[in-house]
Parts: structure tokens; C-alpha cells; sequence
């Protein structure tokens, strides 16, 4: 049996018999990892509060060789998100982005940028709450990028050309972008604006592109909710378990 040490952000947890607890997380060191935390639900027990879903925390945990789950041995908290538990709609956005890192990463996959991204983004929501929708935005673009299902937002799937400043762009059924000559016209459009607003989380972090897009029009974030929510429905083959309103 060995022990290790790591980051973590706890994505999710589950009672398990009488007192203890699953508890699923991103970590920096080991990607996923499901474990368990026993005695975690007695009176007296030696993680205290630091099991609350999105907290990041310090985990020192045992691994037994081939077997999924791990055994949390402890844990420390660095950052607790207590201040937020009053408020539904970043707890729905917390779990949401909770729930499609859990769909999107197989266990026990070193990300360390989807861990930092993941993390950007919680911290974003936890700075300014406002920019929830923004941020959420960022997250499903960065996943799908990360995890290999983002489209090229630059040239033509088909032809290879780079997309001309006055052209509509079409996506298809197999998740790529083609110009309107390839495309003839099939698939949704994807609109200038909304072109140049997914090339902005590329280069910024999740708060700068929150505050930069701003004055963005309704019709440009619906456009982008609308995409990402289609493209991440055709990666997981069913629309996620948790939507948030946008
Ligand atoms: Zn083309």
C-alpha cells in the first residue's frame, strides 16, 4: 500500500454505510480520484469540515495496487467555499462544472492544466459571483478544448483554408467547423462574433475574459451557451445532469 500526497478540489461525495463517506476529486498529481473517508461522518472525526463539495484541499491518501478507489488518510483544507453554500446558483454552477469534469476525465489521468483551469475558474466565481455565466462559458469551451472535442476555430475541417473575415462558418455533425463552400450551407452557423468571443478564452484567463466580455450582446452569449451546451451533448451522448439557466 502506498501513500501519496496532493491538491485536490472535491467535485462530489456520497454517504457511504453508517459514517462514512465517497468522496470524488479533481487532484493535481493523480487526475481523477474516487476515495474513501472513514468515520468522516462521526461527531468527532479528523476531517471536519473539509469534506464540503469545491473545497481545495491538501489529501494524503493510501492506494492499494488495482483498485479504483483510494483511502483518504488526510486531509487539510486550503481553501474553503463556506461563504458561498448560501447561494443556489453558484452551488448549481459549482456542481455542474463539478459533474462534467467527473464525465470528461478517466480516472487516474495526470491534467495538470485542466487542473489549473478547473481551478481558475472556481476561483473566478468565488472572487466575483457575477460572473458565473461567463465563467461557465470558459470552463465547457477549455473542457472541450482540453479534452480533444473543441473544433479548430481557424481554418476550414475540410479544405484547410483559414476562415475569411466576412464568412459565415458551419458546424457539422461530426463537430467540426467548415467554411460556406464545404459546408454548402449545412449545419448551425456560427457568427463572426461568436467566432472571435471563443478565440478570446484562448489567450485570457477565466476573470480577464469575464470582465472583457462583459458588454457582449444577449444574443452573442446565447449563441455561445447554445453551442457549447450542443457540443457537449454530442461528446457525452445525452445532455448533462445539471444545465444551469443562462
Ligand atoms: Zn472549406
Amino acid at each position: 500500500m502506498a501513500l501519496f500526497e496532493t491538491e485536490a478540489l472535491i467535485l462530489r461525495t456520497y454517504n457511504l454505510a453508517e459514517a462514512d463517506k465517497i468522496v470524488v476529486c479533481l487532484s493535481r498529481s493523480a487526475g481523477l480520484l474516487r476515495g474513501v473517508a472513514r468515520g468522516c461522518r462521526k461527531l468527532r472525526n479528523r476531517f471536519g469540515a473539509a469534506l464540503e463539495p469545491f473545497t481545495l484541499i491538501n489529501l494524503t491518501y493510501y492506494e492499494k495496487e488495482n483498485q479504483e478507489l483510494v483511502s483518504f488518510r488526510q486531509v487539510d483544507i486550503l481553501k474553503s467555499r463556506f461563504n458561498l453554500s448560501s447561494n443556489a446558483s453558484i452551488l448549481t454552477g459549482f456542481a455542474y462544472m463539478g459533474d462534467l469534469i467527473i464525465d470528461f476525465s478517466p480516472p487516474h489521468q495526470v491534467n495538470d492544466k485542466l487542473f489549473r483551469m478547473a481551478l481558475a475558474c472556481f476561483e473566478a466565481v468565488s472572487e466575483k459571483p457575477e460572473d458565473l455565466d461567463a465563467v461557465l462559458r470558459y470552463f465547457e469551451v477549455w473542457l472541450l478544448k482540453l479534452e480533444g472535442f473543441l473544433p479548430d476555430l481557424r481554418a476550414c475541417a475540410n479544405c484547410h483554408n483559414a476562415f475569411r473575415a466576412d464568412e459565415a462558418v458551419y458546424l457539422g455533425a461530426d463537430l467540426s467547423l467548415r467554411c460556406a463552400q464545404c459546408s454548402n450551407g449545412r449545419g448551425g452557423a456560427v457568427s463572426k462574433r461568436l467566432q472571435t468571443q471563443l478565440r478570446t478564452t484562448e489567450r485570457l484567463s477565466p476573470a480577464k475574459f469575464a470582465e472583457e466580455t462583459r458588454g457582449a450582446s444577449k444574443e452573442t452569449k446565447r449563441e455561445m451557451a447554445e453551442l457549447t451546451f450542443q457540443l457537449i451533448g454530442r461528446v457525452l451522448e445525452r445532455m448533462p445532469r445539471i444545465r444551469p439557466r443562462f
